[in-house]
């Protein structure tokens, strides 16, 4: 997963039997629809989903109300009291006949805000919990004045209670701190306040997982994935999620829309993949699970596709459970030529990379690559989202079965676009040369950086016979990142790409290069509170490498840091010398990936990617500031309808891109929470 872009297309304009629909010009369309704490909130387009047949708007469609049906789990897996909370706060925000205009009343309501985007009460990125600027006081008298039938009650649960049990959750910052705590030296599970795993201990959960797995295992289904891990009577058991099992009813209803989807399939590879997923949802099987897996990554003709289920597992410290997501997406055919030319090339990437060569795969597999426009955003991709994806996670599928990778180019679009103009490259580069490169090249080099980081390095590089997967530990994620990215920075500034003609000039990788490092070194400080620590994997991984470079060049003056009337500016003097570094980077970090190394991964992160430079944060966020920004953005989804006729026949799908962040939210607490 990975940061931003910018591709510019033509709205297009087709015209059916009545109706004439076409995307918005970039130009016209407003990105930018909301704004509130450290977030803004954005629209994205959605270009040429009028070309597509009427039966595949149809199964995106039909895809899209799978994904949103899936919604409440995520919020129930980051925190055990989320729903209720949210619940409680949409029924006041709804229902509260008091003064709406007072302050407290704004401050609920951005709160509110604030529980959308982190899908409960921890910020989406850092992971802390924030605390309502309102008062306890105004949170009872407010649910307190409301119909109790309105709001969230257990099973013979009085209003003061629910108000009793949910205040301390709120209002004491020492409760559930953080969502998913990688800090050193504490029980990660019982210091996590996510709800994977209750009432067990970090080394009961590894002994447990330990006794399941087996060493010699080739092909191993990803353990403990589609659970939560609870002590009942004394015993460790796992609680599955599945029909009939924990979120058995919205499950269920993940299943009608997916059936429907199967049912207008482009092809009966994809709705064999659509059946698996169904088979996997109803039995909670890990190998079905597999399967499903393995066909997914094996269906490349169709032009619709999806992610949808248990998939990431950046929200558990120990990196087995798995948080649920699903984004609906068709092929992007034009742009799709790039991520071609990477793939068909992979073998000599791997062939030719500054990586010993033990460490290397002999045969680089299925690495299939696309560019793809997303139609809806949903789970652990929404409001926040990816713009690339990289799937399977299974090493063992990665290395027989390969891996698909997309880029998402109408978010990154979305991103470019809400940011033209808006006075940060002023603000932070040093130079005219820098901004001017920047401007030509920058939106390219970041696609192509992404491209290469999805396409090729996730999918590069081999683990040693007998090397666990999961040796890194809690550096596992960090590290992989760092390995996905330098993998691309180092070939960015290879004559192979002009060759290949995925850059135009070689001047154009300096953009990356001082955009990655600008950022590694300075600019991502702009996400973090002062005085805190980095803890997010790919802030991690963006650290290391800027910082390491930086120390491994000083004496050379790579790249320095250097002041201007007080500010400081980060100037790269020589490039092919970096480039130079991030190739012995990558050939250590994959030596620590193939051999698992615990200790070096460690070492490594501890030095560079988690501690942060004080005096420079204080700046950074102090000019920042003046910029007025919102350092994190999330989207709204566009809104699908089902067209019919007299006869009960599906007509048309239209799209609508004016639906706010307030109503859309409110629309899918409404209709698609189904309970468990
Ligand atoms: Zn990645």
């Amino acid at each position: 997963m990975k940061k931003t872009t910018l591709i510019i297309m033509a709205g297009l304009l087709i015209t059916t039997s009545k109706t004439i629909a076409v995307t918005p010009p970039v130009e016209d369309f407003k990105y930018s629809v909301d704004k509130f704490a450290d977030i803004e909130i954005l629209h994205y387009r959605v270009p040429d989903f009028e070309k597509l047949s009427l039966k595949q708007k149809e199964m995106i469609y039909y895809l899209t109300e799978a994904a949103l049906a899936g919604r409440d789990i995520l919020f129930d897996q980051n925190n055990k009291y989320n729903l209720t909370i949210r619940k409680t706060l949409e029924a006041v925000y709804l229902n509260y006949k008091g003064d709406k205009e007072s302050a407290e009343f704004a401050q609920l309501t951005t709160f509110m805000k604030r529980v959308w985007m982190g899908n409960g009460i921890h910020h989406h990125y850092s992971e802390d919990k924030f605390i309502p600027d309102f008062s306890a006081a105004y949170f009872s008298k407010t649910v307190k004045s409301i119909d109790p039938k309105k709001l969230p009650l257990g099973k013979g649960e009085t209003v003061d209670q629910l108000v009793a049990k949910l205040t301390p959750i709120l209002f004491d910052s020492s409760i559930f701190p953080k969502r998913t705590n990688q800090a050193e030296g504490v029980d990660l599970i019982l210091s996590s306040a996510n709800n994977y795993y209750e009432g067990v201990t970090q080394a009961e959960v590894e002994a447990f997982y330990a006794k399941m797995k087996n060493p010699n295992d080739n092909t191993p289904i990803s353990y403990g994935l589609n659970s939560k891990l609870v002590k009942e009577n004394g015993v460790l058991v796992e609680k599955t999620y599945k029909v009939g099992g924990m979120y058995g009813k919205t499950i269920e209803q993940i299943i009608v829309w997916l059936e429907k989807a199967a049912s207008v399939a482009e092809n009966n590879k994809q709705r064999d993949v659509i059946l698996t997923l169904i088979d996997f949802y109803k039995t909670g099987n890990l190998k079905t699970y597999d399967d499903y897996c393995i066909k997914w990554v094996k269906d490349l003709d169709s032009q619709i596709d999806f992610v949808n289920g248990f998939t990431e597992t950046y929200g558990d410290p120990l990196g087995m459970k798995a948080s649920w997501e699903s984004i609906v997406n068709f092929k992007n055919i034009e742009a799709t030529k790039r991520t071609e030319i990477i793939s068909s090339n992979a073998q000599w990437f791997e062939d030719n990379s500054p990586v010993d060569k033990k460490f290397k795969k002999e045969t680089v597999k299925g690495v299939s690559a696309k560019v793809i426009t997303v139609a809806i955003l949903a789970g652990d991709c929404y409001p926040a989202t990816p713009i690339g994806i990289n799937l399977p996670n299974a090493n063992w599928i990665r290395r027989d079965h390969g891996s698909k990778s997309v880029t998402i180019e109408n978010i990154t679009e979305a991103y470019d676009q809400a940011s033209l103009g808006n006075g940060f490259a002023e603000e932070f580069m040093w130079s005219d040369v820098e901004r001017k490169r920047a401007k030509e090249y920058a939106s390219m080099t970041n696609n192509l950086h992404t491209d290469l980081h999805e396409c090729l390095g996730h999918g590069s590089g081999k683990l040693l016979p007998g090397v666990d997967p999961d040796a890194l530990k809690a550096y596992g994620s960090t590290i992989e990142e760092a390995r996905a990215d330098l993998f691309g920075l180092y070939y960015m500034g290879d004559p192979k790409m002009l060759e290949l003609t995925l850059l135009p000039s070689n001047e154009a990788y300096k953009a990356e290069y001082y955009q990655f490092i600008m950022n590694g070194l300075m600019t991502q400080l702009t996400r973090i509170q002062p005085g805190k620590n980095i803890e997010e994997a790919h802030m991690r991984n963006r650290q290391l490498i800027a910082g390491w470079v930086y120390e491994k060049g000083k004496a050379d003056k790579v790249i320095e840091f250097t002041k201007r009337d007080g500010e400081t500016f980060i100037v790269i003097n020589d490039y092919q010398k970096l480039r130079r570094l991030f190739g012995e980077l990558l050939a250590e970090i994959q030596r620590i990936r193939s051999t698992g190394d615990f200790e070096g991964g460690k070492q490594l992160v501890e030095m560079y990617a988690v501690k942060v430079n004080q005096t420079l944060h204080a700046e950074v966020l102090e000019r920042y500031k003046k910029l007025n920004l919102a350092p994190y953005r999330g989207f709204v989804n566009p809104v699908y309808t089902l067209v019919k006729n007299a006869k009960g026949e599906v007509t048309d799908v239209t799209i609508l891109y004016t639906e706010n962040y307030v109503n859309q939210h409110l629309r899918y607490g409404k209709d698609y929470s189904f309970g468990f």
